[in-house]
């Protein structure tokens, strides 16, 4: 279909604010797909995301729609995940459109989680269509949330349509205005072919499945094609659009979103935001906007059975193939044997990669507690990265060390603005700015550095509003920060699984913590064990466990042989599973316990 007469857009919304229920409206009213196969593509749907109510890969969807002035348009869907781990992908995916259809609950008002994804979108001048939905609900108020619009977003308040996706009211007046007011595609000028790749999936049978927007030129079967971030050069198989099913096509022009299919074995071969064009005919430079995909968050992966190494190896090579954004490397460590470090987009994308082992490999395993990257310069001028407290260079070493932050926005109840200050700034924040919304909501805008927010920040927020607190945050650069090592010293042996990277204000606290938490799992020894926990060789906090008395059969009355050899067998099984630090055996599970309480 012609150029001029295609629409892309996306929609952007805050979770259960209606944008699935929209979307299989626009579906059903285009005719593009009937009741019986919304069924079949639900139950394609990956079980966590569904678990999780997030979409982790876009689908694209390509609509039909003859307008009221009689003209029929493409219109493509581009959805975007729904989570702040994924923003990369959702720029890259808005970045393909030229509208934005931005959903608001008209019962609940403007949330905090659009707040990102709106910037990313007004950020690349896409034109936004405001739908209030819910407007079926009694508690709706269409003008409360025009008003906000306007206050809060800068969108001017008549732009806004009304609509109840779940009754399919105002769901023609959506369509008319994404013909309307998105603009068409236009095309440079050279006509030379230029495609984003705005995701990929990876299928066992036929390889990796780029999903592109053609800017410019034209994509067809048997043209040589080349990449511009790795340079390398394809013959492409086939090229298609959903509908929502792939469907093969002779080409692709300007304007079109659709798939290429061209010989790739891994997700990493065609990269997210890469730009794709003829290999004898190129364009002279790759589209804006390509960024290596950088993991934020760092872990160790480990097999709780250590004979299990070999095949947790097959599955983090299986789940690379399929995750460009997930990586790892070899490491070992003293206490959990051998295992990977392995590098995440965030906590939820690190703990979709761990479900995924347990669900579908059947791997049992022990993650360290996670750890954020730090730049470091060093006194002799060398910048280094560091993902894992051991390779922290030494106190006297180092010049500077760099916490990367986050922008943080939360809608909270105004009444509990004083406790959510006190936990943004014990988690070391600034509020930057606080903003009245209406009568009952208030919105924080906050920086926050990474570490403090992955494990317990929203957990807290939510516990503290009564669920009645949203957040959104956005990564926010780097910012010196006073940073230490600290080591856990058991018997006065270091042991790195415990090693963390602190801030000094925190470190007693924390150390503290830790070594009482050791104390609870560590069994006593035949003689008394020193817990400290140390920074640059001095002992900020330590514990003790006295010495062990008793016989470990002593409990056991006389006569009763087989519960006797039970318990000594018991123990023996124990023992193989203890790691030995000096003098000290600890016990496998000690470990597991205390890393995975945090
Ligand atoms: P998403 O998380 O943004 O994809 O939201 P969903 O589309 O899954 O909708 C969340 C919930 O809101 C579901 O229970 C829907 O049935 C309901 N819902 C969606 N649109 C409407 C609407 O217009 N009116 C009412 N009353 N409920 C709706």
């Amino acid at each position: 279909m012609a150029t001029e007469l295609t629409r892309n857009f996306s929609i952007i919304a805050h979770i259960d604010h209606g944008k699935t229920t929209l979307s299989d409206r626009l579906l059903e009213f285009t005719q593009t797909i009937s009741e019986r196969e919304k069924q079949d593509q639900l139950l394609d749907a990956m079980d966590l995301e569904r678990e999780k109510g997030i979409t982790i890969k876009s689908h694209p969807v390509a609509m039909q729609y003859t307008a009221k002035d009689g003209v029929t348009y493409r219109l493509n869907l581009l959805d975007t995940p729904g989570h702040v781990d994924f923003s990369y992908e959702v720029a890259r995916s808005l970045a393909a459109c030229e509208g934005a259809i931005l959903m608001v609950d008209a019962a609940q008002g403007v949330e905090a989680q659009t707040m990102a994804n709106l910037h990313l979108a007004m950020g690349q001048n896409l034109i936004i269509i405001p739908v209030l939905n819910k407007i079926d609900l009694p508690a709706a108020d269409v003008d409360k949330c025009k008003q906000q619009l306007e206050d809060i977003l800068a969108i001017p308040a008549e732009d806004a349509i009304p609509a109840s996706a779940k009754n399919g009211i105002g769901i023609e007046e959506i369509l008319e205005a994404v013909v309307a007011r998105v603009p068409a595609p236009i095309e440079n000028e050279d006509k030379l072919l230029r495609a984003s790749v705005f995701d990929s999936v990876y299928d066992a049978y036929r390889g990796v499945i780029s999903y592109v927007r053609v800017f410019s030129g034209t994509i067809r079967k048997r043209q040589r094609i080349k990449l511009f971030a790795t340079g390398k050069t394809y013959e492409v198989k086939e090229v298609g659009v959903f509908t929502p099913k792939m469907t093969e096509r002779d080409e692709l022009i300007a304007g079109d979103v659709g798939y290429v299919i061209a010989n790739m074995k891994s997700a990493d071969e065609a990269k997210i935001g890469d730009t794709l064009t003829d290999a004898t005919h190129p364009c002279p430079e790759a589209l804006p906007g390509y960024k290596e995909i950088q993991p934020m968050v760092f872990s160790g992966i480990y097999p709780v059975d250590s004979s299990d190494y070999e095949g947790l190896k097959t599955a983090m090579g299986k789940l690379q193939i399929n995750d460009a954004a997930f990586s790892y490397s070899s490491e070992s460590s003293t206490a959990l044997g051998f295992g990977f470090r392995c590098g995440f987009l965030g906590l939820l994308h690190m703990e979709i990669i761990q479900e995924r082992l347990r669900r579908e490999f059947n791997m049992d395993v022990i993650s360290t507690y996670p750890s954020v990257i730090y730049e470091v310069t060093k006194t002799s001028g060398e910048d280094v990265i560091v993902d894992n407290p051991s390779f922290l260079p030494e106190p006297q070493e180092i010049q500077e060390i760099r916490e990367p932050m986050v922008k943080v926005y939360l809608m909270i109840p105004g009444e509990y603005i004083g406790d959510m200050m006190a936990l943004v700034m014990e988690k070391r924040g600034d509020v930057v700015h606080t903003e009245t919304i209406d009568d009952t909501r208030v919105m924080l805008t906050c920086e926050l550095p990474l570490s403090e927010i992955l494990v317990d920040f929203n957990d807290r927020m939510k516990s503290m509003t009564r669920g009645y607190g949203s957040m959104d945050y956005e990564h926010h650069g780097y910012r010196p920060a006073k940073m230490v090592k600290m080591d856990m010293l058991i018997a006065s042996e270091p042991v790195e699984a415990f090693s963390t990277i602190v801030h000094r204000d925190k470190a007693e606290g924390y150390g503290r913590a830790l070594a009482l938490k050791l104390k609870e799992v560590i069994p006593q020894q035949l003689f008394v064990v020193a817990i400290q926990a140390c920074i640059g060789g001095k002992i900020v906090a330590s514990e003790r466990i006295s010495a062990m008395r008793k016989n470990v059969t002593a409990k056991c009355y006389g006569g009763d042989i087989t519960r006797k050899r039970k318990l000594l067998e018991k123990q023996k099984k124990g023992k193989e599973k203890m790691k030995q630090f000096g003098k000290v055996s600890i016990p496998q599970e000690a470990f597991i316990k205390v890393l995975k309480s945090g």
